[in-house]
């Protein structure tokens, strides 16, 4: 197969994470007879310096006219670089909101792994880690919440603020689509995460939810409460595969599954609009404190960049490759600096990528 790969380094540590996911990718193409293209993209503090602002729409353009798009990190340091004291439309990030807003990007995909051979790294008691989990948190991006119609003003002398949580079966519809077409690649199972015992706009969800599930006999579904989420998630992680939620509480919700993984540089994610488009990005910053001293983890990007092949490329051989090779050069105690512990092999970014390709 032949792909065209829209690629944005970004910022920081960026371009050193995309340049090993790059040397993965094309280890693939050479094993499985692939041909990959890469257009390199400025977005971030990267185009503002270049261009003056930080999403062009020839970048948009590009970006669309692209199979998949690869990304690293954009941003810099927030209190000392020039780019944070430009107005709020003009920083590094409202580049990614806007071009995330252009592509449609709808379904935020974060697989949550707690890697066997870094369970010291989990802060759950030993019993609940020793178990591993591999889960993928699917939260809705554009609607919900964030996105409501509100207000500050005052009543009868009392400042009063609103904020309005909607949402349409259409935007439910998809996202749940989004779920169990996700679930059928992984273990099949959904948990679909609401509060309707409360709210009218779980309650729908929960109605659309178990439309969707309807064609898809194959899969095993539940609902569950956001409150009881929380808690199940530091209790039993193990129990969840595709874990599908509206916008804010996918929000909460993602970050405490990533906390207890222990590892921001291992956590890769994902954007997708309804086809099979998406942005492939490590769920980290640009970590400015480590840029251009090739210390960066690469593993969230390269496990990024094996989700492009599974859900954009339908390659699953070829990320099933990819993420059999990062977990042998796990156990072959390969480990950079935000993942060392005593007796493991310490290795620079760059080692690490090496390694992955060899295991390939
Ligand atoms: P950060 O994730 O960049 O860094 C937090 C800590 O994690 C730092 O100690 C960093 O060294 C470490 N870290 C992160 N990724 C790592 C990796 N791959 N390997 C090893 N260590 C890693 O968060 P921050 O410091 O709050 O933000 C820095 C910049 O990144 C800010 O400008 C922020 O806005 C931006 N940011 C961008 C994105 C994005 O591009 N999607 C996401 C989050 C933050």
């Amino acid at each position: 197969m032949t792909k065209n790969i829209a690629v944005i380094k970004g910022d920081g540590i960026g371009p050193e994470i995309v340049t090993e996911a790059i040397k993965v990718l094309d280890r693939i193409a050479e094993k499985y007879g692939h041909t990959f293209y890469y257009e390199q993209l400025l977005m971030g503090g990267c185009s503002i310096d270049a261009n003056g602002v930080p999403l062009t729409d020839e970048t948009i353009e590009r970006c669309k006219a692209s199979d998949a798009v690869l990304m690293g990190s954009i941003g810099g340091n927030t209190s000392t670089s020039p780019w944070y004291k430009l107005p709020p439309q003009l920083r590094p990030e409202a580049g990614l909101l806007a071009l995330r807003k252009a592509l449609g990007l709808f379904a935020n995909l974060r697989p949550c792994v707690l890697f066997p051979q870094l369970s010291g790294a989990c802060p759950l008691k030993e019993e609940i880690s020793a178990k591993g989990f591999d889960m993928l948190i699917m939260r809705e991006l554009t609607g919900g919440l964030y996105f409501g119609e509100r207000r500050t003003e005052e009543i009868n002398g009392v400042i009063t603020a609103v904020d309005t949580l909607k949402y349409d079966e259409n935007e439910i519809r998809r996202i749940a689509v989004k779920a169990f077409d996700v679930a059928m690649k992984r273990n099949k199972k959904v948990t679909s995460v609401d509060k309707a015992n409360v709210l009218d706009t779980s309650r729908l969800w929960r109605k659309v939810v178990e439309e969707v599930a309807k064609d898809y006999p194959e899969v095993k579904y539940e609902h569950m409460l956001v409150d009881n989420c929380a808690m199940q998630l530091v209790k039993d992680p193990a129990q969840f595969d595709v874990m599908v939620t509206e916008n804010m509480f996918g929000d909460i919700l993602s970050d405490e599954a990533s906390m207890i993984t222990g590892s921001i540089g291992m956590l890769a994610s994902a954007s997708m609009n309804e086809s099979k488009f998406g942005l492939y990005e490590p769920s980290g910053g640009s970590a400015p404190d480590i840029a251009g001293q090739n210390k960066a983890n690469p593993i969230a990007t390269i496990l990024s960049a094996a989700m492009m092949l599974r859900y954009s490329f339908d390659m699953t051989a070829e990320a099933d490759a990819v993420e059999a090779a990062v977990n042998k050069v796990l156990d072959a105690g390969y480990r950079t600096g935000d993942i060392m512990s005593e007796g493991m092999r310490l290795v620079s970014c760059s080692e690490m990528g090496d390694k992955i390709v060899e295991f390939i």
